[in-house]
């Protein structure tokens, strides 16, 4: 203890003298001498570590902790000038620490736990309780056999299934055209599954393959079972447009009696008003049953949302009168999809062209995204290219407005369209705007017939062709 003491007191003169010295300087007005930056920093560290000690007083232990952990080069040294002080933090944050950590481990997420644990390990080193969840976070991996996966990750998309493909792709359907270019039928939708399992590919969160370092965003290392390989699955412009009604789609996503998700489409017979096997989400949750490693820690795929004309079915914009009662509705679908493992990403707010609108315009969109979509599913860090059309720089090579804008509304991870595996920063090959970037390869009739050669490895675009249902011919 009096060792302790006497470090404080060094402390408490080694402050003094500092602020003296600082004091001294401003009055002659000397700034560009080395010693004085030198000393700057100390105080800026005296500062910094004062602020964790006022945390500390406020019981804000979790905040204090991370506050101990922006000090640059902290060690127990440091830790041991206030020995005290850190010791109540290190003893309270152990409590938030392990509690963390269990929720990740008792969601399956023991690679999350692991890594999350190690990075405290410095802290804890003799801790019997941390050492001991250390242990069984490792033992869990081994023992589900999950090995660190640095390859490539696939992520494809596709748009909302053709659930009666006999209307939607009927020639005298005014969207059969389109239709049969930007979208799949229920049984092309279900072969592809079958060969992507079959293929060892296993549905990743794609929360989980990026993560945010002091605001750059990084690739993240996966921790996969053994020979399996991640897959995103993304879903977009899943609004069922009021224009598409009656031509082939269905209306909108449902919640059963049973808090089942199923469809609904009220122009059909009763037989097939309520289906659970005729559009993505049903289908994939079925699947998902049957087989429940095709899911990695429960996830799902990414449903790409827009909101001019609702969410899911819903009317949730603004100008519709009943935009209420709607928001209510979508709000129960929705808050049972997050609890299934889906996740949302914005896909902008009304599917413009980014290059084509203005920049005004385009924080409007921004705006009513953030003002009617967000509430209903909350803050998402995905943003998904209408078209796959993006903008980052202006031609000068500036980040532009609308990118900046992207960034300052909290989107980290920026989807586009292609047919090859991309995951790199923007503008390529530069970490200059740490903006991350990832293409989708799409799927559809279009590509099934046009690009099967770059999907082979993932299925085999012939076998899966709905022959029976579409009246383009495959090798056209
Ligand atoms: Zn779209």
């Amino acid at each position: 203890m009096t060792n302790v003491k006497n470090k404080t007191e060094i402390l408490k003169v080694i402050l003094l003298v500092y602020t003296i010295f600082a004091c001294l300087i401003f009055f002659v007005g000397e700034t560009n001498c080395s010693p004085q930056s030198a000393m700057n920093a100390e105080l800026q560290r005296n500062y910094e570590i004062q602020n964790v000690i006022n945390l500390i007083d406020q019981k804000e232990y979790k905040q204090a902790f991370n506050a101990l952990e922006q000090i640059e080069n902290v060690d127990m040294t440091l830790i041991n000038y206030n020995s005290l002080k850190f010791k109540e933090l290190l003893k309270e944050y152990k409590k938030i620490l392990i509690d963390e950590a269990n929720a990740y481990s008792s969601g399956g997420d023991y690679a999350f736990a692991l890594n999350l644990l190690n990075s405290r390990q410095k802290y804890y080193i003799d801790d019997e309780n941390i050492n001991a969840l250390i242990t069984y976070n490792t033992n869990q991996i081994k023992s589900k056999n999950l090995v660190a996966y640095n390859g490539e990750v696939e992520h494809l998309f596709t748009h909302c299934l053709l659930a009666f493909p006999e209307m939607a792709l009927n020639p005298k359907n005014p969207l059969s055209t389109d239709f049969d270019r930007d979208c799949l039928t229920p049984s092309e939708f279900k072969k592809i599954l079958l060969s992507l399992y079959n293929n060892n590919y296993v549905l990743v969160d794609i929360n989980s393959v990026y993560e945010n370092v002091n605001g750059v965003c990084k690739k993240k290392t996966l921790y996969l079972p053994a020979g399996k390989k991640p897959l995103i699955f993304s879903f977009d412009d899943c609004n069922y447009d009021s224009k598409k009604k009656n031509k082939g789609m269905v209306d909108k996503i449902i919640l059963d009696r049973n808090n089942n998700i199923a469809t609904y489409t009220s122009k059909q017979t009763i037989a097939k008003r309520v289906s659970y096997d005729n559009e993505f989400i049903p289908i994939l949750e079925n699947f998902v049953k049957t087989y429940p490693d095709f899911s990695h820690n429960g996830a799902k795929g990414l449903i790409c949302l827009t909101g001019y004309d609702g969410i899911l079915g819903y009317r949730t914009q603004k100008s519709n009168a009943t935009s209420r009662f709607e928001i209510k509705k979508a709000q129960e679908v929705v808050n049972r999809l997050k609890d299934l493992g889906w996740k949302f990403a914005c896909h902008s707010y009304g599917h413009y062209h980014m290059k084509k609108i203005s920049d005004m315009e385009f924080a409007k969109e921004v705006n009513s995204w953030q003002n009617e979509v967000e509430p209903i599913i909350g803050k998402t860090n995905i943003y998904v290219y209408p078209y796959g059309e993006w903008e980052v720089t202006t031609d000068d090579g500036n980040i532009s407005y609308k990118h900046k804008l992207l960034l300052d509304s909290g989107f980290e991870l920026f989807c586009g369209v292609g047919a090859k595996t991309f995951f790199s920063y923007v503008p390529i090959g530069t970490k200059d705007t740490h903006t991350l970037f990832m293409d989708r390869k799409p799927i559809d009739g279009r590509t099934l017939r046009q690009f099967g050669d770059y999907y082979a490895h993932l299925f085999d675009a012939k076998q899966v062709y709905d022959h029976t249902n579409r009246t383009v011919p495959f090798n056209s």
